[in-house]
């Protein structure tokens, strides 16, 4: 039984595979992939490897000017994420990559002359990063009291970001999110939006619910239509979902896109990219300023470097093992949930999972939000007590990662089953 107090955090020593190893003694099957960075699991060689080999040689301290890395890993990423891509510039981390997006889309269109387009819209209840920007654009995960901070705070123009609703997504709500969107735009003003950023698939911010097929292309077309630049925030979903991430598997075409977690293979490491016209704009080729001490740095690079090409090296048993071992995982956990009588249902995409606590389907914000969150609670302490580790909110994702073997998955399954067995315990 793994029991601690409130104030006691887990203090991870090591970890290896899906495995981690707390300095209390306990071993902790993660089902969280190290905050998504690592899809193909904690302590590889390959990467350890290669970033040693780069302090060695003790290049990593001049992280300022380009390097053979930085290069390297732009290569690698614009042969694997959709065509539109031609470009990225590296940042510490998935924040400041969507931070540094927003800022370029309000100057990209200054310096083509269309000086009041300085809004950005993006969906309410979304979660894109800890700035100021970023919280504002996503009105950050159900936490009003952000919103609150948000208005209080002395720089922010409270008209910066609108939010447009989010899970207005599906033919059974009585507007779907593109006519939101829309009308957000022209309520606003075209002439007033910059642009629009969302996740292509609610992830972080709602847990699992993939858009219907309709949802993106309509989106493309309205931002086109009002001039409004699409940035896709796959900080999260980029190289787990595909080695395109989401934009591959949902078929969008975005202006910018930023990525993060698991380019850097663990290292901080983050990026915003687009097309080569737009990314021409930043300095030094262009006029938009954009720096980092410590963007791009080769360390960062080099694990960055070592983890895309494994994944694209070994896509075929990545992403199909993945899928096979993430289905088995909700489906286990669902049966012993049913088994239990209680109610949960499964939403899962690629590798990630989300069991709502909730007896209806969901489809949207309004159907997640409904979910039992106390009973959620007392499912992830008691995953816990059973030696697994769930990421800690009812609206978040689950995540497997290649090193989880069969063994672990019935592990997972079985400690499920312990869990809901102990909540019905508590209940009586
Ligand atoms: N966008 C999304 C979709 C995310 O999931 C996260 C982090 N969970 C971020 C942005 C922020 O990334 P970071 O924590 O690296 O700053």
């Amino acid at each position: 039984m793994f029991m601690r107090g409130p104030h006691d955090p887990i203090r991870i020593e090591r970890a290896e595979g899906p495995w981690l190893y707390a300095s209390d003694g306990h071993k902790i099957l993660d089902a969280g992939a190290g905050a998504v960075v690592v899809n193909i699991g904690q302590g590889r060689r390959e990467i350890a490897e290669v970033a040693a080999r780069t302090i060695a040689k003790l290049d990593y301290i001049v992280p300022v000017w380009t390097s053979p890395e930085r290069e390297k890993l732009v290569e690698r990423l614009t042969r694997w994420t959709p065509p539109g891509l031609a470009r990225f510039y590296f940042t510490s981390g998935g924040s400041e990559a969507v931070e540094a997006a927003l800022k370029f889309a309000i100057l990209y269109h200054k310096a083509r002359g269309k000086q009041s387009k300085s809004k950005i819209i993006g969906r309410r209840f979304s979660y894109h990063g800890n700035t100021i920007a970023a919280l504002s654009a996503g009105g950050s995960s159900r936490r009003a009291d952000y919103e609150h901070i948000l208005l209080d705070w002395p720089k922010i123009d409270p008209t910066y970001c609108y939010r447009c609703p989010w899970g207005k997504t599906y033919p059974s709500c009585e507007i779907d999110c593109a006519t939101a969107l829309e009308k957000e735009i022209l309520k606003q003003g075209p002439d007033s939006i910059a642009a629009f950023i969302a996740e292509p698939m609610m992830g972080s911010s709602g847990g699992v619910v993939p858009p219907i097929k309709e949802y993106w292309p309509k989106i493309r077309e309205i931002c086109t239509r009002y001039n409004v630049l699409l940035i896709a925030d796959e900080v999260m979903t980029g190289f787990r979902l595909a080695l395109g991430g989401a934009q591959q598997v949902f078929g969008i075409d975005p202006d910018l896109t930023c990525l993060g977690k698991i380019i850097g293979g663990g290292l901080p490491c983050a990026a915003f990219g687009g097309k080569a016209k737009m990314m021409d704009l930043l300095a030094p080729l262009g006029p938009v300023y954009q720096a980092g001490t410590l963007s791009g740095n080769p360390l960062a690079m080099a694990a960055g470097i070592a983890t895309v090409r494994y994944l694209a090296g070994h896509a075929v048993e990545v992403y199909a093992g993945l899928e096979k071992e993430t289905a088995a995982v909700a489906k286990g956990v669902a049966a012993a949930a049913r088994d239990a009588g209680i109610k949960v249902e499964t939403n899962r995409a690629g590798s990630m999972v989300t069991w709502f606590f909730t007896g209806a389907p969901v489809t949207d914000f309004a159907t997640a939000a409904a979910s039992d969150t106390e009973a959620f609670g007392r499912f992830h302490r008691a995953m816990l007590d059973q030696g697994v580790w769930l990421p800690p909110s009812q609206f978040e994702a689950a995540f497997l990662s290649t090193a989880h073997s069969s063994a672990d998955i019935e592990f997972t399954v079985e400690a499920a089953r312990k869990a809901f067995a102990s909540m019905l315990a508590a209940r009586n």
